[in-house]
């Protein structure tokens, strides 16, 4: 194991604990090595014949760390990561124990299908589910315990194909990406490019609290979120904490956190506090959005564990704190050739200007036919509570392109320009699109999804969500819209039209017709509530009605024509998330309802008895002391306010068991379900809460057995 590194150049150790390039080259065979370079860059299966010779070089490597055990490391639709240990140990002919890794361990495990969701997919019943290795990530040592673990990353599907896991449909995603890029570039005249990528930076926001205190809120425990609590007397007011100094602890955390993810290869870059107290941002150079998907799971299981071991918990949960600043994960996208172009970026010539446009309507055109399925892909139960509210992106997705490129997309528009010839295109400020950047893309940080320089920042994704959905979504999304423009471009070639013309027919025609998707104002105004109503846009409230656009058929058909995701995986999908769904409030009302009963009402009811006993006292010496009748009324009125809540919290409490109860009578584990989670449970939750935490602010705090939110948010 690496030791001492914090006084070390990063460099120095970064990917240290990889399978990287330069370990394989060390470890394996020329040739092997060579077949492998080759494997990554197709993007194709290894090889039997030279699995051996890796896992062999694999296990070598890992041994010499010290690693003990191997696991395929995937991503079921639980929302997380699996993995199963197996240990090198076997023994050989004579019975003597050697350490083994075999080329079809490398290459394939076998893990119980039936303990991960499937959704219902048929075929896995029977069947059992495969993780294959993903040779395009590589295999990494994971600390753990007191020891290390050689972690594969692998897709993890059934025995007919059917994709089981996350990662899968990103993969293939990618590849329908690249397909139809390339079809448009060579329309667009740009040949002998090999592969098209997207790429994916993002940026994770997460709290810190002492674990003291987590570990005394069953809420915090069970269900990521504070379901009572009421507000500190400071909260953010005063706008004091985002990019303060980072406390000292945090930072140790911080270095720790970072000096894992160099070893792990995980460009860490940002670090620096958030808008809320004790709520702070990491963010790593982007990558490839397959590697990036991995590389953010890791990031959070990183945080998690070095957390507990500082004595901190880590919180991912969109909205841990009500009234609070909740937590995103900003999905910075770009597109961009294998030989360097970001798609997305403009050039310095007429040409290349051209084709920035092009792959910006692209995105328009995809975000605003699809923008319920975006929406869709980043619903969730501890996301409902952010979107929406005063701080993030709204249930509503509109593009924000800011005020240069406002005007060039009218200009184009009306027709009042053309770029026909180097001349028009200058003179509709073309030419100065290199220097786009933050000061031209000036920031609206209410967008959820807007344009910065040369990638747009899709914002509504949740901070404890996996990436490889939402970029699932919008690598199909973009590829269904590049072939679009592409064939209607070449439409208009075959009637005879001139290229540069047709190009510019097509894009002004999608430029009017993507308008109603563009948002410039404040997304967290009336009036875009008002705009989504009069454009015709999907606002799409909360879990329940996003996840009822993927029943729509033509989204479906879109997924499937892509070979994304089948009609049947699709399915899987829905139920999936749908069950996480409700089975997640479920916990949440379960957990309110003991809290209630065992710590709230307990407490109120203790320190109610004390009031009335010094109330009785205090009546019964009234006149000997001579205390007046208002003095006596006021404290009576004191003890009164204090019964009336604690009957009013009894009553509401009696009313969430019953609604808890109902829960059990649906037969039909779908739609019904969650609507009623969404729309009876919830609701009553928050009322009895109400009453709850004004009860928190009359009761003595040595009577309180819950930690508050001053003392999570304000202690360190
Ligand atoms: P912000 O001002 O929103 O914090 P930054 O410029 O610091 O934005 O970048 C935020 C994230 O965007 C980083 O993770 C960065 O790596 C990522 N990013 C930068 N360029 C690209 C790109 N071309 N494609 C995808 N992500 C990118
Ligand atoms: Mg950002």
């Amino acid at each position: 194991m690496l030791e001492n590194l914090s006084k070390k150049a990063v460099s120095s150790y970064f990917g240290a604990m990889t399978f990287d390039k330069k370990v394989m080259r060390k470890k394996l065979p020329k040739e092997v090595y060579r077949a492998v370079q080759k494997t990554i860059q197709s993007g194709n299966k290894l090889s039997e014949e030279i699995a051996g010779a890796v896992a062999h070089g694999m296990k070598e490597w890992a041994m010499e760390h010290g690693a003990t055990h191997y696991t395929h490391w995937f991503q079921p639709m639980t929302g997380s990561t699996a993995e199963k240990h197996d240990a090198f140990l076997t023994f050989d002919k004579d019975g003597a124990p050697i350490e083994r890794f075999s080329g079809t361990q490398l290459i394939q495990g076998e893990p119980d299908a039936s303990s991960f969701p499937s959704g219902g997919m048929r075929t896995t019943f029977e069947a059992r589910g495969y993780t294959a290795w993903d040779p395009t990530s590589p295999a990494f040592l994971m600390k753990g315990g007191t020891g290390l673990t050689l972690c594969i990353p692998t897709v993890f599907i059934s025995y007919h194909g059917e994709a089981l896991d996350e990662k899968t449909p990103l993969l293939r995603s990618m590849s329908a990406v690249s397909k139809s890029a390339i079809k448009l570039l060579g329309i667009l005249g740009v040949e002998g490019v090999t592969r098209v990528n997207t790429f994916a930076g993002c940026e994770q926001e997460y709290f810190l609290i002492d674990r003291k205190f987590y570990t005394m809120r069953p809420d915090l425990v069970m269900s990521g979120r504070t379901l009572l609590g009421a507000n500190p007397p400071k909260g953010q007011q005063l706008e004091d904490h985002y990019f303060g100094s980072i406390p000292n602890r945090m930072l140790a955390f911080m270095q720790e956190v970072e000096e894992e993810l160099y070893q792990l290869g995980i460009p860490a870059k940002t670090r620096h506090n958030e808008v809320a107290p004790h709520q702070f941002e990491i963010a790593p150079i982007y990558e490839k959005a397959n590697i990036a998907a991995d590389h953010n799971l890791l990031v959070m299981e990183v945080m998690r564990r070095v957390a507990e071991k500082k004595g901190m918990a880590l919180l991912l949960h969109e909205k841990p704190f009500d009234g609070i600043n909740g937590s995103g994960k900003h999905n910075n996208w770009s597109i961009g050739t294998a030989e360097g172009t970001n798609l997305l970026e403009p050039g310095d010539t007429p040409e290349s200007n051209i084709q920035f446009l092009v792959f910006l309507v692209a995105v328009l055109k995809g975000v605003f036919k699809r923008s319920a399925a975006l929406r869709a892909s980043i619903a969730s139960i501890g996301n409902d509570h952010r979107l929406g509210a005063n701080e993030a992106p709204p249930a509503v997705v509109t593009v924000f392109l800011g005020e240069l490129l406002e005007k060039v997309l009218d200009a184009i528009e009306s027709g009042k320009v053309d770029f026909a010839t180097e001349k028009q295109v200058l003179d509709l400020g073309l030419s100065h699109l290199p220097v786009l950047n933050k000061d031209y893309t000036d920031r609206n940080r209410t967008s959820p999804f807007a344009f910065t320089g040369n990638k747009f920042e899709f914002r509504a994704v949740g901070s404890s969500q996996p990436i490889s959905v939402p970029n699932m979504v919008l690598n199909t999304l973009m590829a269904e819209a590049m072939d679009e423009l592409a064939d209607a471009i070449q439409s208009k070639i075959d009637s005879g039209i001139d290229k540069d013309t047709a190009i510019q027919e097509v894009l002004r025609a999608e430029i009017k017709a993507t308008k109603p998707v563009r948002y410039q104002g404040d997304n967290y105004s009336e009036d875009l509530q008002q705009a989504a109503a009069d454009r015709g846009l999907p606002n799409l409230k909360n879990t329940p009605q996003a996840m009822r656009t993927l029943l729509d058929k033509d989204t479906r058909n879109m997924f499937a024509k892509y070979g994304v995701l089948s009609n049947e995986e699709m399915e899987s999908r829905l139920n999936t998330r749908l069950e996480r769904y409700f089975k997640g409030i479920d916990i949440e009302a379960r957990t309110l309802q003991l809290m209630l009963k065992t710590f709230v009402i307990p407490n109120v009811s203790e320190y109610q008895g004390e009031i009335a006993i010094s109330y009785n006292g205090l009546v019964d010496a009234a006149d000997r002391i001579g205390v007046s009748g208002n003095t006596l009324k006021s404290q009576g009125d004191h003890l009164k306010e204090l019964a009336e809540n604690l009957g009013l919290l009894i009553d509401l409490t009696a009313e969430l068991d019953g609604v808890i109860e109902k829960m059990e009578t649906f037969e039909d584990e779908g739609f019904e379900v969650a609507d009623y989670c969404a729309e009876v449970v919830l609701p009553c939750m928050n009322k009895v809460r109400e009453v709850a935490d004004r009860l928190e602010f009359m009761v003595d705090r040595d009577k309180w057995q819950l930690p508050t939110y001053s003392e999570m948010l304000f202690e360190h």
